[in-house]
């Protein structure tokens, strides 16, 4: 699925892991980044703190700007902890109710720098960026406080662009940024990185520093010459459903609206997005993303039998969407695949509206039509919405 998370926003990168706080910190701790020491918990769940405290409480959830959704509270003692945690464990920040919780020690006193890379997908370029003015509100920073250079993604490009953005900062800040800069460029290349971005990187008076927030995002397509992270998601398959179905499954589906209506079997990841902001805009509700990969179906109607049958786990389904524009993969084939699937399933509930597009077209609309499952076949991708908003209609 694509999404995006930069502190700057607007970039988009496609299969990629979003990592929770508390997995970045460990990673990049084991790897020479020196950050609070911590522990997860959850409200119910609340294992002995590190330290004496001051702590942080943290909710534990793929996005940024939980510090000012609430989900990041100082407490000065263990009475207060539990309180923060049951607070910030009601919340529901952009979507993601908080169910973990990251208890570290807090850092007194200290400047708010900003140092991260960002993978620029226009150019395949990484975007090293750095400012002496981090925290909550980087995005609101004047243009002249952030400091840019864009690197090929090695060792040698990588460094030359953090000295260079370092070199226009206070000779503190600029230590700071190039050392816990240095930590972070050598998991970036470890680890397939596309984004890491520490904000705030606290500066002491006495100059040292510690990360104070790790973002970082891993690319989905290296899992599998990435041991650590594949131990990783398993570890904490609870955090990371959806990386561990597309692994587990080969294709990828994301409930988007539990309440929706329209479950959607489609192919592509762009296109599938696209077709979610289209019903959307027409004010249909669809329940779920999916990429199916079609073209990697190999015979096998597993996929097709999956995604149905978790698109029927939605309270509200009224009607399945099979759209599949094809390229590569033969269109009588799939038909077949997903006729054998339905054979598999028995009874589906709602009716399916069917649009098969491309290589083989005729050939899988005539398998369709044969089988006499009363499929709602449509070529034409307006009118297919408009099955799916009243597909009763549709014998009419
Ligand atoms: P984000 O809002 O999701 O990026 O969460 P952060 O972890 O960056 O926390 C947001 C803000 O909370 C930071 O910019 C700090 O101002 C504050 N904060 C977080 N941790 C600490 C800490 O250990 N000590 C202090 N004093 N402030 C903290
Ligand atoms: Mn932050």
């Amino acid at each position: 699925m694509q999404r995006c998370r930069s502190a700057f926003g607007s970039i988009t990168v496609e299969a990629t892991i979003l990592l929770l706080e508390h997995d970045a910190k460990m990673l990049l701790g084991a790897r020479g980044l020196t950050v609070p020491e911590g522990v997860l918990a959850a409200a119910d769940t609340m294992p002995e703190p590190t330290g004496d405290g001051p702590w942080v409480v943290k909710a534990q959830v793929p996005v940024g700007g939980r510090g000012k959704a609430g989900g990041v509270c100082v407490v000065q003692d263990r009475a207060g902890l539990q309180e923060a945690a049951d607070a910030i464990c009601a919340l529901t920040i952009k979507g993601f109710p908080v169910r973990e919780l990251r208890i570290e020690e807090a850092v007194p006193d200290a400047t708010e720098l900003y140092v991260g890379l960002v993978l620029d997908p226009a150019t395949a370029e990484v975007v090293v960026m750095a400012s002496a003015e981090g925290g909550v509100e980087i995005e609101a920073q004047a243009e002249t406080a952030i400091h840019r250079r864009w690197a090929r993604p090695d060792e040698a490009s990588l460094t030359a662009a953090l000295a260079e953005v370092a070199g226009a900062l206070p000779p503190n800040a600029a230590r700071a940024v190039t050392e816990a800069g240095a930590r972070i460029v050598a998991a970036w290349l470890d680890l397939d990185a596309t984004l890491i971005e520490l904000n705030p990187l606290f500066l002491r008076a006495d100059g040292s520093w510690i990360a104070g927030d790790v973002r970082m995002d891993v690319d989905e397509g290296a899992l599998p010459r990435q041991p650590g992270l594949t131990a990783l998601l398993d570890d904490r398959a609870a955090a990371y459903p959806e990386a561990i179905f597309k692994r587990d499954n080969g294709f990828d589906l994301v409930v988007v609206d539990p309440e929706g209506e329209i479950g959607l079997v489609t192919t592509g990841a762009g296109l599938s997005m696209q077709l979610i902001d289209e019903m959307t805009a027409r004010g249909l509700k669809p329940y779920n993303f999916c990429d199916i990969r079609s073209g990697g179906m190999r015979g096998d109607p597993a996929r097709l039998v999956e995604n149905i049958r978790r698109v029927l786990e939605g309270p509200n389904l009224k009607c399945i969407l099979v759209n599949i524009f094809a390229g590569i993969t033969e269109l009588g084939e799939f038909a077949g695949l997903l006729l054998k699937a339905l054979d598999e399933l028995g009874e589906v509930p709602v009716p399916l509206v069917v649009r098969l597009v491309g290589n083989g077209q005729d050939r899988a609309d005539a398998i369709l039509r044969a089988s006499g499952r009363g499929l709602i076949l449509e070529r034409d991708l307006d009118r297919a919405i408009s099955l799916c908003a009243a597909p009763e209609v549709a014998d009419a």
